[in-house]
């Protein structure tokens, strides 16, 4: 299923050689991992780390002035999309930079903290959602009481994905005294400062390497230095983040899709009834029809979306797009895990099979990120200001 419009021959080229990535040294070990707790061999790891550095995927969406690869959105989809079709979460085996980091960290933060995230030998986590405010981040109640050059951070967050392989944490907070007093603003914080306790750890539907732990702050001091952004930014900064973040979480999904759809057919294709092949089941083909369908239309909001942001569409727009491909895409592929679990049978229900873990891995897809309900609401307030002619 290819989409002419979109791709060219520089994003085939990165589909192709993280397709190959994908089948070669991520795929075969998903049921390693799953029997493992999500976690591989040292020797395994390293070898899809290294994999990772050459193609430079931590540098893909970094400026050029700084080493990055600075590629369009349209490439980095193709490279998402790809990393979608595998499961347990082994496509994150690198660390990922953002171009927003580079226009609001100073020379002292890169060189610190946002450098060595690029040359792949350090980990973050970040800590925004909290249990009260949940889905509304603005209204946090962690605290950063600014005294004397320093802040104290205190309070407690929650999901703080990849907490238990990072080695700092962005970390969100209200900030109390100074200049941006009453604003929010991000902060660094070692995975080791004095104050930062691990409150809980809760096992999740999936079975990732990667953790989500809470996390306590308790009179946390982080120096001035380590604050993002300055006062009165109001940390817009954060919004091109939410779009990359919601249009590659679609991006993933559109791969989750392929790779189920890829899976049923060939097992209902070989699979002989008492009275016949399963493929050869209307219900079977209709299911199978239904969910190409539904992928081709995701597919084709997620590389419009990506493509509009390229293009520099108006930025409010963008904004609404991103949350209707991460709305549309992520509804589609449960509906595709849902389906191809059926088409498996008992054999679907096996934690050794894809279907059943893209099952319980693309749930959490309607809800990290904002919700699907948040998304609607996102997209909701457009049509209400400006009607259709606003997305
Ligand atoms: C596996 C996992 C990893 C995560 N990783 C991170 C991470 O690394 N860092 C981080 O900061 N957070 C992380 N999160 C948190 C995630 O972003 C939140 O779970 C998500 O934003 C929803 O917030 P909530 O869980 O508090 O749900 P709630 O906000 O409590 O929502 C509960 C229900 O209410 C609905 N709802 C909420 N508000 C409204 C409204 N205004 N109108 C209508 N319905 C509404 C929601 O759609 C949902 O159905 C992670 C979550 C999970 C599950």
């Amino acid at each position: 299923m290819d989409l002419d419009l979109y791709i060219d021959d520089n994003v085939r080229l990165w589909q192709q050689k993280i397709r190959a990535f994908a089948d070669e040294h991520l795929i075969p070990y998903e049921v390693e991992a799953e029997l493992n707790d999500g976690v591989l061999p040292d020797d395994v790891k390293r070898r899809q780390h290294a994999v990772a550095c050459e193609l430079g995927l931590s540098r893909m969406d970094a400026p050029k002035t700084h080493g990055g690869l600075a590629l369009g959105q349209k490439t980095q989809v193709a490279i998402w999309e790809q990393f979608g079709r595998v499961t347990n979460g082994l496509s994150w085996c690198f660390a990922e930079v953002y171009d927003w980091m580079f226009e609001n960290c100073t020379a002292l933060q890169l060189e610190k903290y946002i450098l060595p995230l690029m040359r792949n030998e350090t980990h973050v986590a970040y800590a925004i959602t909290e249990a009260g405010p949940g889905s509304d981040a603005a209204g946090i109640k962690a605290t950063a009481h600014y005294e004397n050059g320093m802040f104290r951070l205190n309070g407690e967050k929650w999901f703080v994905t990849d907490a238990n392989l990072s080695d700092f944490l962005i970390v969100q907070a209200l900030v109390v005294g100074g200049d941006s007093d009453g604003e929010h603003a991000f902060f660094f914080v070692r995975i080791d400062a004095d104050g930062l306790t691990i409150n809980d750890n809760p096992p999740f539907s999936h079975t990732f390497a990667a953790h989500h732990p809470t996390y306590g702050f308790s009179d946390v001091m982080v120096p001035e230095a380590d604050r993002i952004g300055k006062a009165g930014d109001n940390m817009t900064f954060t919004y091109s983040w939410f779009r990359r973040e919601r249009l590659m979480i679609a991006a993933r999904c559109c791969g989750a899709a392929e790779r189920l759809i890829e899976e049923m057919q060939e097992f209902a294709r070989t699979r002989e009834l008492s009275d016949g092949r399963l493929l050869d089941k209307d219900w079977v083909k209709f299911a199978i029809a239904d969910a190409a369908t539904d992928l081709y239309a995701a597919r084709l909001i997620v590389y419009d979306t990506a493509h509009s942001i390229d293009t520099g569409a108006d930025l409010k727009k963008q904004h609404a797009r991103c949350s209707m491909a991460k709305l549309f895409a992520s509804e589609m592929v449960n509906r595709t895990a849902d389906v191809a679990v059926q088409i498996f049978g008992g054999r679907g229900y096996m934690r050794t099979n894809a279907a059943e873990r893209f099952y319980r891995e693309v749930r959490v897809d309607r809800i990290w990120e904002g919700t699907s309900e948040i998304q609607r609401l996102i997209i909701a307030r457009r049509v209400e200001k400006d009607g259709l002619k606003g997305l």
